[in-house]
């Protein structure tokens, strides 16, 4: 096979008829599959559905009865001990919500606009209020910080993590900076975990504006592809504590694609005086949360089946998904020199980077013969990608057969664009 960029134009034109009957073929077949967000698959959910038996009407309460009643708003003991456990952090650092990490972030950059951090001046009485946005990143971050208003800049993400350098010169400099969204373990989408140096950055920033905060989401923290292979992000936490900044972090997670998506079990670990400050806030809108899903939660994990093994079984599930899709981009994609990809070694995505200005017509092309993908440039603030070449592939959703098909259909679309690119 040659690289598409060594072929002369007849070679390219007759490649371009070759790749368009290809496609007018599978077209034909009328296919109908989505690639587009990244949910775990029926068999990844029967995995957890006995979580829903471990409490019942049966269940001995003995003197925790008061779990079924409203209070407690910080999360029950055992949820925050779990949860710390997970996070490597003291569970009174902890506080435990209901089913959705997303939520809490909404809620936490909600609190900065309207109320501020800490006595600080909430953000809504800024002229001006900005974001850090690692690129490429999550989208619902994004949509989340564009509900508020808030200016996004990108910030361009390398093997290590995001460009620190960068990071410091805006944070150290400008006041209006008041956060930065991160994924620091297999992150979504690159699957890149953020290195040691980088943390220690994180954690030994001097930032102008004093509200300024670290929104950490460690949503992929136990998500392991390999269990040869794991990556760890270093504690931030931890870092942020000796390096006499506490305040400067909020760090989410959840059970959310550990368990049962949108019935799981949220939660947050930040400095006591940011806990202190945020349960004041709570106490207005809540007066607990469910506090029987936190301890079905802890129930399993802690007395049915350890959380390791669990993830283990996830992998063995996820796992060939990956494979199959990166071994068709190996075989059919790596001689033509028209892309690159990630190879995570965790988390829920593959970040596909296609020749410039080619990304919304490979969606779209997809799209046309029946396979949907993430929208070309949700990985962007704004949903522009400056240089239109990121796609986010999720292969967890669909059947494996179905992921190979959508797969052998989006190399192809690949290769008809980036051919025609190459024609203009
Ligand atoms: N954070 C990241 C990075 C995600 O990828 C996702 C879901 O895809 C979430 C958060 C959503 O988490 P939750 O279900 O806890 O709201």
């Amino acid at each position: 096979m040659k690289m598409y960029k060594d072929m002369n134009h007849e070679e390219l034109v007759s490649l371009h008829d070759d790749l368009c009957k290809q496609y007018e073929q599978v077209k034909a077949k009328g296919l109908k599959l989505n690639m587009a967000r990244g949910k775990p698959d029926v068999n990844q959910l029967l995995l957890s559905t006995d979580i829903l038996d471990v409490i019942n009407s049966h269940y001995d309460f003995g003197s925790q009865y008061e779990y079924c009643n409203y209070g407690i708003l910080d999360g029950i003991d055992e949820a925050k001990e779990f949860f710390a456990k997970m996070l490597n952090t003291s569970s009174q650092n902890v506080i435990v919500y209901g089913n959705s990490s997303l939520t809490i972030m909404f809620d936490q950059i909600s609190r900065g606009y309207t109320h501020g951090y800490l006595g600080e001046k909430p953000w809504c009485q800024l002229d001006k209020v900005k974001f850090l946005c690692p690129v490429p990143g999550y989208d619902r971050h994004f949509a989340i910080t564009e509900h508020f208003g808030i200016e996004m800049i990108n910030i361009p993400m390398n093997e290590n993590g995001p460009d620190m350098d960068l990071i410091e010169k805006y944070v150290e400099t400008d006041e209006s900076i008041k956060g930065i969204w991160c994924v620091p373990q297999y992150s979504n989408p690159t699957g890149i975990t953020y290195s040691d140096e980088v943390v220690e950055r994180f954690a030994h920033l001097n930032p102008a504006a004093k509200d300024f905060r670290i929104f950490w989401d460690n949503a992929y923290l136990v998500h392991h592809l390999y269990n040869d292979k794991q990556e760890h992000v270093k504690n931030l936490i931890k870092a942020c504590q000796e390096a006499g900044q506490p305040n400067l972090v909020f760090e989410f997670c959840s059970t959310s694609k550990v368990t049962l998506p949108g019935s799981g079990v949220a939660a947050l670990a930040t400095s006591l005086e940011n806990k202190e400050d945020i349960l004041k806030h709570m106490s207005i809108q809540c007066i607990g949360y469910d506090k029987l899903n936190q301890l079905r939660h802890v129930e399993y994990f802690n007395k049915i089946e350890s959380i390791d093994t669990h993830m283990q079984k996830q992998a063995s599930l996820l796992k060939p998904k990956f494979e199959a899709v990166l071994n068709i981009f190996e075989r059919e994609l790596e001689p033509l020199g028209i892309a690159e990809w990630t190879k995570p070694l965790g988390g829920y995505f593959i970040s596909f980077m296609a020749m410039e200005n080619c990304a919304k017509a490979i969606v779209q092309k997809c799209k046309e013969a029946g396979t949907l993908l993430t929208t070309a440039g949700a990985t962007y603030p704004y949903g522009q990608d400056p240089h239109d070449a990121n796609i986010r592939i999720a292969p967890s959703f669909p059947k494996l057969e179905e992921l190979k098909q959508a797969t052998e259909l989006f190399v192809l679309c690949v290769k008809l664009i980036s051919v025609e690119k190459l024609l203009e």
